[in-house]
Formats: structure tokens, C-alpha cells, sequence
């Protein structure tokens, strides 16, 4: 795993000596081949079509399709938040009517669900800001499937925690889980955990068939619940130039080295308070997104302060990259690199996407 502090060469070479092929076959393994590059994608410090790119170098088209589809999904999510901007953060296709409440389990917060694959993964979530897909798939699952408690908090609490945390993976993936955004809520067996994460776990309440796991009594693990009563610690702010001749606005998704690299002007991540407080995040999350804006740009300030309250004097010089958690900046806003530029829009399932994505000429 690269450490948070890796430079953009750092991640260049990584990517480089990466292998898809044994990426492809490993991956659903919770000691798998997976790229942990989510935290600087995440950011925007690399984006998708170089990461396709440096990987084409090295193997074919079909050796690297299940790691360029796994990248398209984030595309895909980005793109449905784009599309339906706030209404991500309600039932987006199907409502469930079988909600016990809107809290958190407890036992997810505390890692003893019971699941040891699972407690072992909300562990790992603690100490290094990381947890598996699998694993995120199978809290999702015990959290609003088994324990049937709503998806929003429970995605709250993880996003909190997470070094990659998008809030467009992820409230868009709880969504998938819970089948809200997808036909049917997603269930695995014990058996099917043991495989992924090497355990060995039996006589637990995942263990009955597939088709009565989440069907029966909440398992007393799952029955405690707890608010969600998380907050942002802010940094501090730093002064900028207000006579600067342009200004270039960062957010935490934006930290792109390479975006209007050598302009001259002042550059600034701008934390929003309005987004922060709604959408909090750990100290260790908050601690990274700092460290990543100060490697990859040079002379950045720090400014905490919604983009309405702060004063910049001449819009005309005032320059962002496009993301969603922004959508209302005002000055000149710049699209992001995407690995299917013509694909856009609102696609109600992944594979709908992908298929359009695979007649793009442009790539
Ligand atoms: C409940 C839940 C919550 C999630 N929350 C987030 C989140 O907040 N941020 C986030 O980046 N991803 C999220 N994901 C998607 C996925 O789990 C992570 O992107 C992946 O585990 C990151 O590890 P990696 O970089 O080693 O991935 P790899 O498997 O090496 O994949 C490479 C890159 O492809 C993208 N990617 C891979 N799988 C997915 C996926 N299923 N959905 C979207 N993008 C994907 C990521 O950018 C990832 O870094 C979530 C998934 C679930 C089920």
C-alpha cells in the first residue's frame, strides 16, 4: 500500500509495476491483489485516464479489462451524482418499507457484529483509514439487510472513516447493497466470507442458506443502535494573497498536481463548512487531505469558509475544477479528465453504462 505521503512520480511507478492480470484473478480476496491507489484517485491527485494509460503500456486491452472496469465504476458513480445531484441521498430507484431504524448498530461501531471477517475488517478501518470492497459490501449488508437498519447513516459512519471516502462510491454503493439502487438487497453466506478472508467461521448467523440470511429475527448482535453524533475537526486557516492576480480553488476531490501547472496566481483548498458539517470526517481523514494538498501543490493555503463567504476580487480570474460537491462556484470552471468523455448522463445500472462506454470512440 502506498503511503499517504507519495509523491505523483511515487504513484506513476506504482501503477507501472502493477498487475492487472493477477489484480483480475485475486481481487474479490481480502488479501487479493487490489491497488490501494483509492485515497489519491479519491483526491484527484491521479486520474483515471492516466491510470489507464500507464497500464496499457504494459498489458492488452483484455488483460486489463476487470481492472478499467472496476475504474469505470467510479466513473459510472460519479456520473449518477452528477445526473441526480441531492437525490442520491434518499431511495434512489426503490423504496424498502422494512426499515427498523435510522441509527447506527452499535456493534458495527464497536467491531462485534460477531462476523469475525467483518470485525476484523471495521479494525483494519480504524487503524489505517482502508477496508476491502468485499468487506465494505458485507458491513453494508449486515448493517441494512441482517440488522435492517436505514443505509444513510450507516454510510455516514463509514464515509467518517475512510481515506477514499467519495460520497458518490459510497452512498451509491450502500444504496446497491441495501436495493434501493438495485433490484434486489445484496446477501452472502458465511461460506462465501470464509473463502474471501481465509477464515474459518462456523455456527454464525450467516451460516443458514443463502436465501434465509436477512430473513428470519435480527441476530441479538445487531439489535443495539446508536446516533450518529460524528463531527469534522477543522484546521486552522491560513492567510492568502487577496491582491493575488488569479486565484485557483481547490476542494479536497480536486488536488490535481498537474492542473494549470506554472500559472501564476494564489492556489487555495477550500474546506466547506456547509459540506463538512453534513458529511464529517475523522481527524485522521482530515489529516490526509492536508497532507496530499501540501505534496502536490506547492504553496497551497489552507482556508476553511464556504465558498460564499470568502473574498476573492475578480471572478473573471478565479479558477476550479468541475466536481459535484461545488457545483454552484462561480469563475471559470474546468472539466476533469474522464476515461468516457461522450458518456454522460443517467444510466440506471452499471452494466447499461459500461456497454455505451465500450462504443466510445474517443478512447
Ligand atoms: C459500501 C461501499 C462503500 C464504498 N465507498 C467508497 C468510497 O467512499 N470511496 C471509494 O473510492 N470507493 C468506495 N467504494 C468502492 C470500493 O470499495 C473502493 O473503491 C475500493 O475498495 C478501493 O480500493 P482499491 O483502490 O484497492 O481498489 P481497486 O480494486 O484496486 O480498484 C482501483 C480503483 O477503481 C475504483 N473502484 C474499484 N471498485 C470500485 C467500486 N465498486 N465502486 C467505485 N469505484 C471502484 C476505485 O477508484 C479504486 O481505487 C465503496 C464500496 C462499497 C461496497
Amino acid at each position: 500500500m502506498l503511503p499517504i505521503h507519495s509523491t505523483k512520480d511515487d504513484i506513476v511507478s506504482f501503477i507501472k509495476s502493477f498487475d492487472v492480470v493477477h489484480y483480475s484473478r485475486t481481487r474479490n480476496h481480502l488479501k487479493g491483489g487490489v491497488s490501494y491507489l483509492s485515497p489519491f484517485i479519491t483526491r484527484g491527485v491521479i486520474t483515471l485516464p492516466e491510470i489507464r494509460a500507464i497500464v496499457l503500456e504494459s498489458f492488452t486491452a483484455t488483460e486489463a479489462e476487470k481492472f478499467i472496469q472496476e475504474l469505470t465504476w467510479r466513473e459510472y458513480w460519479q456520473e449518477v451524482w452528477f445526473a441526480r445531484c441531492d437525490d442520491i441521498f434518499s431511495d434512489l430507484r426503490y423504496s424498502r418499507h422494512d426499515w427498523v431504524h435510522f441509527d447506527i448498530i452499535q456493534s458495527i461501531i464497536n467491531a462485534s457484529t460477531t462476523i469475525e471477517a467483518v470485525d476484523d475488517a471495521i479494525a483494519t478501518l480504524y487503524e489505517t483509514g482502508y477496508m476491502h470492497n468485499h468487506a465494505r459490501m458485507w458491513v453494508a449488508m449486515l448493517a441494512c439487510n441482517v440488522g435492517m437498519g436505514h443505509w444513510y447513516n450507516h454510510s455516514r459512519w463509514l464515509y467518517y472513516h475512510l481515506l477514499d471516502g467519495d460520497v458518490a462510491s459510497n452512498t451509491l454503493s450502500w444504496q446497491w447493497v441495501a436495493g434501493t439502487n438495485a433490484h434486489k438487497k445484496y446477501i452472502t453466506h458465511q461460506s462465501v466470507i470464509n473463502a474471501c478472508s481465509h477464515k474459518k467461521q462456523t455456527h454464525s448467523f450467516l451460516n443458514q442458506v443463502k436465501e434465509e440470511v436477512g430473513e428470519g429475527m435480527i441476530p441479538q448482535s445487531l439489535i443495539a443502535t446508536t446516533s450518529f453524533l460524528f463531527k469534522t475537526k477543522y484546521p486552522k486557516s491560513e492567510d492568502y494573497n487577496y491582491n493575488a492576480h488569479s486565484f485557483f480553488l481547490y476542494c479536497p476531490w480536486t488536488l490535481n498536481p498537474d492542473w494549470r501547472r506554472g500559472q501564476e496566481g494564489e492556489r487555495i483548498l477550500l474546506i466547506e463548512p456547509r459540506w463538512f458539517d453534513r458529511f464529517p470526517v475523522s481527524d485522521k481523514v482530515m489529516d490526509s487531505i492536508l497532507t496530499i494538498a501540501r505534496i502536490h501543490v506547492p504553496n497551497i493555503k489552507i482556508v476553511v469558509a464556504n465558498n460564499s463567504d470568502i473574498h476573492l476580487p475578480n471572478q473573471s480570474k478565479v479558477f476550479s475544477q468541475r466536481h459535484q460537491t461545488h457545483a454552484g462556484w462561480s469563475g471559470i470552471v474546468d472539466k476533469v479528465d474522464r476515461l468516457y468523455p461522450n458518456v454522460t448522463g443517467y444510466y440506471s445500472s452499471f452494466f447499461k453504462f459500461w456497454e455505451i462506454c465500450q462504443n466510445d470512440t474517443s478512447t
